[in-house]
């Protein structure tokens, strides 16, 4: 039987950790009756990153990596020295990963892990590389966080060439060759949702409805929800750029525009002294343009030069897999 990794990203998740892992437990037992036999039974390992919690959370993961409660599941753990985020955690998790087959998944049960035997059925009798999730609600979501989480896919699939799927959840079964074309990616700015689309492979979808959050709570707030989707949408597109100059452009045709309707108004009706307000209205508006355009470049510039510091994505305090390689 081939092996399969658990890939789970844990930021304070002291409360969760315990409930996750029975319920993934449970999850593998079904696929060990399902798919194993006595002698070729399914092997498992689960790789918890700890992403510089503030509370018990590797105390509760070490802890499970020391009882090692069934035969064929192995917990391993990568700590950082402090918070860089799911997305350092993930490739970490992936890096780290020795499974034909991965899974990535979070902590807080709205990856719902009964759906594991489901998955790893529909990706061994299809020809599939990978299996995603879907939520087709957004049930127990706040209505203004679903209003600008549903404006973001529509801008982003707008302004990229890369498919970015509505709803779809970073719960994912993946064959050992896209988590490779995965890891390939250097880029320092990651957007999973994005990376996930644009390494392509064929993708089977499962939906499901949304599931609240087992315990503990969101690391997420409104601003930092903007922030994120403000990079993502950085990250894969260059849209906003030319959005820029073709503005800078319009407005350039504009302004010959009004200089030639001025001087023909001039010569025909002499020149009295009016309209500055209208002339302090573009002023301030052409001004405004500007800055825009300014801050879209700047935005990138300042991806660039993170990209180009080129340093690591994260920093690991402590582990128990012996073979990290980088
Ligand atoms: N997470 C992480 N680092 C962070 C923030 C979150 O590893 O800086 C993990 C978190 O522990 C959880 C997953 O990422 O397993 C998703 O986070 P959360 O549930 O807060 O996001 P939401 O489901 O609300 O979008
Ligand atoms: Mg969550």
């Amino acid at each position: 039987m081939p092996l399969i990794s658990l890939v789970v990203p844990c930021y304070n998740e002291e409360e969760s950790i315990p409930l996750f892992h029975a319920a993934v437990i449970c999850a593998l037992e079904q696929m060990q009756v399902e798919y194993g036999s006595d002698d070729d039974p399914v092997r498992f390992e689960a790789i918890y990153i700890d992403d510089g919690s503030s509370d018990r959370t590797i105390e509760a993961i070490i802890e499970l990596a020391q009882a090692e409660s069934i035969a064929d599941l192995h917990v391993r753990y990568i700590s950082f020295s402090r918070n860089f985020g799911k997305e350092a955690a993930l490739l970490a998790g992936l890096k780290a990963s020795k499974g034909e087959y991965v899974v990535t998944m979070d902590a807080d049960m709205q990856d719902p892990p009964a759906l594991l035997p489901q998955m790893y059925g529909l990706l061994i009798t299809s020809n599939a590389d990978n299996v995603a999730t879907r939520r087709v609600t957004r049930k127990g979501e706040p209505h203004i966080r679903s209003f600008f989480a549903r404006m973001f896919y529509r801008i982003i699939n707008r302004l990229s060439d890369t498919d970015i799927v509505d709803g779809a959840r970073d719960y994912r079964l993946m064959k050992r060759n896209m988590v490779d074309a995965i890891c390939s990616l250097r880029e320092v700015n990651r957007f999973s949702k994005g990376i996930f689309g644009w390494v392509g492979f064929k993708t089977e979808w499962i939906e499901y409805e949304n599931v609240e959050r087992a315990a503990g709570e969101t690391k997420w707030n409104f601003f930092s929800l903007f922030a994120y989707s403000l990079e993502g949408i950085i990250a894969f597109s260059t849209k906003p750029l030319h959005v820029a100059s073709i503005g800078g452009v319009l407005s350039c045709l504009l302004a010959l525009a009004l200089l030639i309707f001025i001087v023909i108004r001039t010569l025909v009706f002499g020149d009295p002294v009016a309209g500055w307000p209208s002339l302090a209205c573009i002023i301030l508006f052409v001004a405004g343009l500007q800055m825009l355009c300014l801050g879209i470049f700047g935005q990138y510039l300042a991806k660039t030069y993170l990209e180009v510091k080129d340093r690591p994505l994260y920093v690991i305090r402590c582990t128990n897999i012996g073979d990290l390689d980088d």
